[in-house]
């Protein structure tokens, strides 16, 4: 939520691109180390290509659209973890959660970002 770090994510991008990583939502940026930093940056500038590209937001990869890879997902299908609080995560099965954060809202998958 430091907006002297980076800036201007916004909220979908940061829950969605710290559950691709699978990083604790709770993990300060100076403990993240550089690969994992670079890494980090690097599938937020792709996801973000990809946004402007479709118009829209998906995050989830085509593996796990219901009706393949050939159209977009349905919207309930677009994202890991974002909105989507009790619903089961899309890799473990668990559920996803939300807290309230610096006035935003903040969902994760407990079991997968540690
Ligand atoms: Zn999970």
């Amino acid at each position: 939520m430091d907006q002297e770090v980076v800036s201007g994510i916004g909220n979908v991008y940061r829950a969605e691109l710290l559950f691709r990583a699978r990083l604790d939502p709770a993990l300060p940026g100076s403990g993240l180390g550089r690969e994992r930093a670079i890494a980090l940056w690097e599938d937020a500038a792709e996801a973000m290509a990809e946004g402007v590209r479709d118009g829209r937001i998906v995050t989830t990869d085509p593996s796990h659209w219901p009706d393949g890879p050939a159209e977009l997902p349905a919207p309930q299908d677009a994202h890991y973890v974002y909105r989507r609080q009790g619903q089961p995560c899309r890799e473990c099965g668990g559920s996803v959660v939300v807290a309230a954060e610096a006035g935003r809202k903040l969902y994760w998958c407990p079991s997968c970002q540690r």
